[in-house]
């Protein structure tokens, strides 16, 4: 693959393709561990981390707090392996730290995901542009790379602006660009197909769309005729279903469901801790001890009074029935509405505050000690360019900080 170039007609410079946090973070790590060689950043559009101002719903989720690599990477549908290395050299400890030591301070919430104190994006970008300055960066916007020659001693980028640089290493942390994933292709890499991860279910004749911004705190969700599951809270809107269990099936069931084109049979246990004897036994004393009751007024179990009504209606029930008219084959219609409602997914919304999009570099073809190219020396990778995604709550700008901290760090390696 390297061809002609003599390598004194190569700049010892080290250059960065993306200005995302993956870029930025690799180019303040380069820059700092070594001072004596340029680091140009190179950025297509005018904005610079445009992903982070609006990430976390403007907030940023910077990381999240799970501090065990075992455990971190479990919330990974696709890299989970890869990161285990990279994750005992930098991971969220590092991160806040790393803002910390820039006098930014991470305040953690009940579900673990970390923010600045600020609860403001722009804390980020002012630290990320402070640290990259202080560094000695060169950052250059409007610079989109449209070609690249790799030479022996190096790399020669042509801009979209009709200027040309030249490096002796390359970062690549483009996110999920489909130009440049051709332009990596070229180069010898395998690219996974790109398909979207982490959103939320359409699901337009749900009898349930009248009790949007409700949630419920824990339930068994499945997908009908897959391996696909997962437990956890959902929030019912009104286009369907959305919440952590579902976008963590969504995230888990990217390329099924894509395959699926997201028309799916969605299965709710709306009380996974309960099995079906204990709760035929609790729907059974409730209409023994409430005789006079009508049946859709409480709810008898863990599950808010309207939607407990709603349940009772699909199940057949009139509203106005008192349990103790409760026929066998109504309790039975209940109970098995309680753990087997099913739904029709007819398409999919993209989750507004995090998505991302799973899919990229094949990671057989990187060296994550160095994340460089094995295919390709001296060209590294980092950030969502690689087939790795994580599941929503800061876990992949975590992916973002580790693997643009290890380029870097190695790039910066004579
Ligand atoms: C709305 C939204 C909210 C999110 N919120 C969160 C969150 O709170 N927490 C979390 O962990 N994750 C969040 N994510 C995911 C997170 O933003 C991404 O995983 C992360 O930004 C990936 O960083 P990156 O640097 O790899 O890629 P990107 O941020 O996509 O950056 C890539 C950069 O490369 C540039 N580029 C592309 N092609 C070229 C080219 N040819 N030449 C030069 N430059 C080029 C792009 O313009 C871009 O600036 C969110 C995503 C979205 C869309």
């Amino acid at each position: 693959m390297p061809k002609n170039l003599n390598a004194n007609h190569i700049k010892d410079y080290l250059v960065v393709v993306g200005g995302g946090a993956a870029g930025f973070f690799g180019a303040i790590a380069c820059a700092q561990a070594c001072i004596a060689k340029k680091v140009i950043l190179l950025e297509k559009n005018r904005q610079l981390l445009s992903k982070v101002r609006i990430s976390g719903g403007g907030r940023c989720n910077v990381t999240h707090a799970c501090f065990d690599p075992v455990a971190l990477v479990k919330n990974y549908p696709r890299g989970s392996q890869a990161l285990l290395g990279p994750f005992t050299r930098f991971q969220p400890r590092d991160t806040i730290q790393w803002f910390k030591d820039r006098h930014v301070e991470l305040k953690v919430e009940e579900d673990g995901r970390l923010f600045p104190l600020t609860d403001d994006s722009a804390t980020i970008i002012d630290c990320l542009m402070r640290a990259a300055k202080a560094a000695h960066v060169e950052v250059r916007t409007e610079s989109g790379i449209e070609k690249i020659e790799v030479q022996s001693a190096g790399f020669v980028i042509h801009l979209t602006n009709g200027s040309v640089v030249e490096c002796k290493k390359l970062l690549f942390a483009t996110g999920s660009n489909s130009k440049m994933y051709e332009l990596l292709a070229a180069l010898g890499h395998q690219i996974v197909p790109p398909v979207p991860s982490l959103f939320t279910f359409n699901v337009p004749n749900s009898p349930l769309l009248d009790l949007a911004g409700m949630s419920i705190s824990n339930v068994g969700l499945r997908i009908q005729h897959t391996d696909l599951k997962q437990t956890g809270p959902l929030l019912l809107t009104h286009w369907g279903f959305s919440g952590p269990a579902v976008l963590k099936l969504s995230a888990w069931g990217a390329r099924i469901l894509h395959g699926m084109n997201y028309q799916a049979t969605l299965v709710v246990n709306w009380l996974p801790e309960m099995n079906k004897e204990t709760l035929a036994a609790c729907l059974g004393n409730y209409k023994v001890k409430n005789p006079a009751k009508l049946i859709s007024s409480d709810s008898p179990v863990a599950l808010p009074k309207n939607l407990w009504k709603k349940l009772t209606i699909m199940a057949g029930i009139p509203y106005d029935m008192r349990c103790s008219y409760l026929s066998k084959v109504h309790l039975n219609a209940l109970l098995e509405l309680l753990q087997n409602s099913t739904f029709n997914i007819q398409g999919k919304t993209i989750f507004k505050e995090e998505f991302v999009t799973c899919g990229g570099v094949h990671l057989d073809d990187v060296n994550f000690k160095t994340m460089e190219s094995k295919k390709c020396p001296g060209l590294f990778f980092a950030g969502e360019v690689l087939d790795i995604d994580g599941v929503t709550g800061g876990f992949n700008f975590q992916n973002a900080w580790t693997t643009g901290w290890i380029a870097g760090q190695a790039m910066a390696k004579d």
